[in-house]
């Protein structure tokens, strides 16, 4: 078995024990203890803050060229490629996610590390437009110290997500995990310190949202918030933000429709809308949990998604054959099931799951059956709020009018799913709905280069793509004179 991390903190470029609130990180599969650490405390926060400002304010990293600082990123990106094998096992022991899925979170994060890197080689500020007798350019700049504050649902990728176009920008960055998930984001800690990263750049605090997330805000020595997170967090923090007038950025939760028109490929919508809730064991922001099929192929389609979903396998995230494993935490399964037996409650019918799977094997694990419940009012709390678990609910629609306005009856706007072979009628559906993301006859595809974000209270901003690194700078505009003579207005 895998050697888990120490439990010390990476606090300004020095491991070093937490004196904040006790961490225990628990395999969820069994409920045995991986380890117990401490975590950050404020002061440990306030030493990570002051030595991020003097390394960021320095020589060593300010006045580096982009080029030099990419140097970093790749290396980064190396050891992060180098070590996917401890990296996704660790992982999988801490979230209980399958191996496959923590192998590929592993890969996309080393490969956000390579993307800002290779970005930085060709990022440019720019001359303007001449207008006068000035010559105008518009440049980017580093805003200093930036607090990354990240969920549990995907750590690796949500942590490289953040930290990569951050360092690449030239600030420094204070991580922040959940205390749900802290090891891999220590252990890309010990990768980054194995690039050579200036010390004091890059600190890893996991601890308390309340205690140590609420100073990564609040400190007025913090630039900029980068938030993934559920929405009544960022919320809050956003009212913190704007008491500093800080910028934040927030990647929020979400309730996102997949819609199977009647002309659609049933096979490849069934297995689009079966990897749109059921995998990561539903623990998904985009997770497609409201399901609505055309009321002419609605039976038909349901018998044949539910026959699908009673043959997954559920089971050990060790085994390659595994599709469902357990959920993150046992209160977190206990919460899923509260919401499953109130949507019973509500007059929900189970077509699928509703419990737990039986078996020796399930008995001590944090483990859910996919569920699929049908009957529910679009008002009802299950069609409207993130379960944030394998739970997907489904309901009928007339025609495209009928079900732009069902889809759009949410607070989320974080992603759609659309299946159809007509693709007019796609195009005005997509363009229609509101959300961030939307995919064509597939799901949860994600590239590094296409930006990512929500709409409504899924979020404000953008991460990925070109402009990732610019999330992280300030622009300033340089007027120079052209004419050498003195202003005309001082009658010189
Ligand atoms: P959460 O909001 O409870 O916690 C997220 C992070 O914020 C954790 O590190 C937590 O410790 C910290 N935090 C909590 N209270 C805080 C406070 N007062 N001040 C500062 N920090 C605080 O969310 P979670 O349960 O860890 O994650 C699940 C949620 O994340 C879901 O809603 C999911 O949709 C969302 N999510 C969104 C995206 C996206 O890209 N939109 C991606 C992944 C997860």
């Amino acid at each position: 078995m895998i050697k888990m991390p120490d439990g010390k903190l990476f606090i300004g470029g020095e491991w070093k024990n937490g004196s904040g609130q006790e961490i225990v990180s628990i395999f969820p599969v069994d409920g045995s203890i991986n380890c117990t650490f401490k975590g950050a405390s404020q002061e440990d926060v306030l030493e990570a803050i002051e030595l991020a400002k003097n390394a960021q304010s320095k020589d060593s990293w300010l006045s580096l060229k982009p080029y030099e600082r990419a140097q970093y990123l790749y290396s980064i990106a190396d050891g992060i490629e180098s070590n996917i094998e401890r990296i996704s096992q660790i992982q999988t022991r801490d979230t209980g996610k399958t191996l496959s899925e923590t192998s590929a979170l592993a890969r996309s994060a080393s490969g956000t590390f390579r993307y800002y890197a290779a970005l930085l080689e060709s990022s440019d500020d720019s001359l303007t437009s001449q207008r006068s007798d000035s010559l105008t350019l518009s440049v980017y700049e580093p805003l200093g110290l930036i607090s990354a504050i990240t969920p549990w649902n995907s750590p690796i990728a949500s942590d490289a997500q953040k930290v990569a176009p951050a360092l690449a920008a030239g600030n420094a960055v204070l991580l922040k995990p959940s205390s749900w998930s802290p090891l891999v984001s220590l252990e890309l800690a010990k990768i980054i310190e194995s690039s050579g990263l200036p010390k004091g750049l890059f600190s890893v605090l996991p601890g308390a949202g309340s205690e140590v997330g609420s100073l990564l805000v609040e400190h007025p020595d913090i630039s900029k918030v980068t938030f993934t997170g559920s929405t009544s967090t960022g919320r809050e923090l956003a009212t913190q933000a704007a008491q500093k007038l800080m910028p934040i950025s927030l990647e929020l939760g979400g309730k996102s429709p997949a819609i199977v028109f009647e002309d659609a490929d049933i096979d490849v919508a069934i297995s689009g809308v079966m990897f749109g809730i059921f995998s990561s064991t539903g623990q998904s922001c985009i997770a497609g949990s409201r399901l609505f099929i055309h009321e002419s192929i609605y039976d038909e389609f349901l018998e044949r998604l539910v026959n699908e979903t009673n043959k997954l396998i559920v089971g050990d995230p060790y085994e390659k054959d595994t599709q469902v494993s357990s959920l993150i935490h046992h209160d977190h399964r206990d919460k899923v099931s509260a919401y499953v037996d109130r949507a019973i409650g509500d007059g929900g019918r189970i077509l699928c799951g509703g419990k737990a799977p039986i078996g020796a094997e399930f008995e001590k694990g944090a483990y859910y059956l996919p569920t699929i419940i049908a009957d529910v009012k679009s008002s009802s709390e299950i069609v409207q709020e993130e379960v944030f678990g394998p739970v997907l609910v489904v309901m009928p629609f007339k025609d495209e009018g009928d079900v732009i306005e069902q889809a759009n009856d949410s607070q989320y706007g974080l992603a759609c799913g659309i299946w159809t072979n007509n693709f007019p009628k796609a195009w005005r559906v997509a363009r229609a709905i509101n959300a961030g993301t939307v995919w064509i006859n597939t799901y949860k595809q994600f590239s590094i280069s296409t930006p990512f974000g929500g709409e409504k209270s899924s979020g404000i901003g953008r991460e990925k793509g070109s402009d990732g690194i610019r999330a992280y700078m300030s622009q300033k505009s340089l007027y120079i004179d052209l004419t050498g003579k003195p202003h005309q207005w001082a009658n010189l």
